[in-house]
């Protein structure tokens, strides 16, 4: 039974009077192995550390010599072991939580009894060094001639900046633990079906490429639950699609320096989101959900927000009743029914893309009414000579016309 984490020493009985002196060691990657030494078949079970620094192992008696094991933080690759003789605290943490829970459980029965079958054991013997090599979780790549054959599977945090980029090669999106992607400043324009395996990703840095389009796989596979921090700014996007809602776990997004002459009422239904970024744009209004939202940090600047409507609809504000289509297509939209060609026709289906959401929350149709409506956001925004934004509100009905006009 061999396990690969971090290993901290601690004395668990620290002399009454500690001085200066007195440190804890640090934490030391280890290859720590449970097991008897070679060719004594039936010698004491003893607990071996091995580390880069020491390959041969220091080793711990366990067989009654463990005074107790804390192991209520498992799940988080953490617990302590807690010897009699010599009196320590052996404290293992970052471990794969069911190898430790495992390895744990192996110390505890060598504790308590001589006959632990060999075949669960190792032999202790001196590990070589690739077994204390900690693993690479971080890789900066800043220009194309540091780019490597292969990427390690280990990395948690990778940066490819500046390497001319066009596409993203199945070896990155075949990393099981990234959490961390940052390919700014390159000539991406797509990113892979494939992407959508990266399930840990929390933040995709995409500065400074040469997208068109939103990357439509970030609505797919985990991503709704995972990915925290989306940055775009610098492409050439003209379009934001309302699916961005699916993105639930997002808190920070920016947009800044592209094409966008629209944002989708949904950006403004974002449970998580808190930080939006869509300066240097070509938006003319924002949309009405945005007043509902208490974001923390938000940056419009160098937008024309020109605001103008058709005469039709600053003009006329009577409601309507909906039609019967609308009633079913509201209920689909509310509810989230799935559909697909073979449920709908092609004049239905493009109404229903015509939902938008009313700053209540309710879906309006052709009954609701598009209304502007100027909203001073912040005393700081100087850039604009009224300090007020325009809002693209569709009310749902005459009573939120009356109480957000
Ligand atoms: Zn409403």
């Amino acid at each position: 039974m061999r396990l690969k984490c971090e290993v901290q020493i601690l004395n668990s009985r620290p002399p009454i009077s500690s001085g200066p002196s007195h440190k804890p060691a640090r934490a030391v990657f280890c290859h720590v192995s449970l097991g008897r030494k070679p060719g004594q078949n039936d010698g004491p079970i003893l607990l071996m550390l091995c580390n880069a620094k020491n390959r041969n192992g220091d080793k711990y008696k366990v067989h009654k010599n463990v005074e107790n094991i804390f192991s209520r933080f498992t799940k988080e690759g953490k617990a302590t072991v807690r010897l009699t003789e010599p009196p320590c605290d052996i404290a293992f943490s970052q471990a794969d939580p069911s190898q430790l829970h495992m390895f744990l459980k192996l110390v505890r029965f060598a504790c308590e009894r001589k006959d632990v079958p060999d075949k669960i054991l190792s032999v202790l013997a001196p590990v070589s060094a690739k077994h204390v090599e900690k693993p690479v979780t971080k890789l900066d790549i800043s220009k194309p001639s540091e780019y490597p054959m292969s990427l390690p599977k280990s990395l948690e945090k990778l940066t490819i900046n500046e390497c001319l980029l066009r596409r993203v090669s199945p070896q990155i999106t075949s990393l099981p633990s990234l959490q961390e992607l940052d390919m700014g400043f390159n000539q991406l324009t797509t990113l892979p079906d494939s992407f959508s395996e990266l399930s840990n990703l929390k933040s995709l840095l995409l500065p400074c490429n040469k997208f068109t389009t939103f990357p439509d796989v970030l609505l797919k596979g985990r991503f709704h639950s995972t990915l925290q921090v989306l940055d775009l700014r610098q492409n050439e996007i003209s379009i934001i699609p309302s699916d961005i809602v699916k993105l639930k776990s997002l808190l920070k997004l920016n947009l800044s320096h592209n094409k966008l002459r629209h944002l989708p009422e949904s950006l403004g239904l974002m449970v998580s989101l808190r930080n939006v970024q869509v300066s240097n744009n070509l938006l003319d209004f924002l949309p009405g959900t945005f007043l509902t939202q208490t974001f923390e940090n938000v940056d419009f600047c160098d937008n024309p927000f020109l605001g103008q409507l058709p005469e039709l609809f600053t003009s006329f504000f009577s409601f309507t009743f909906p039609s019967l289509a609308e009633c079913a297509a509201k209920v689909i939209v509310q509810h989230g029914i799935h559909y697909t060609v073979e449920d709908l026709d092609y004049v239905s289906i493009n109404y229903l893309k015509t939902a938008h959401r009313c700053i209540c929350g309710n879906i309006s149709f052709e009954s609701g009414k598009i209304g502007l409506v100027y909203k001073k956001i912040s005393s700081t925004l100087s850039y604009l000579s009224s300090n007020s934004i325009p809002f693209q509100i569709h009310y749902c009905s005459k009573s939120c016309l009356e109480s957000f006009k």
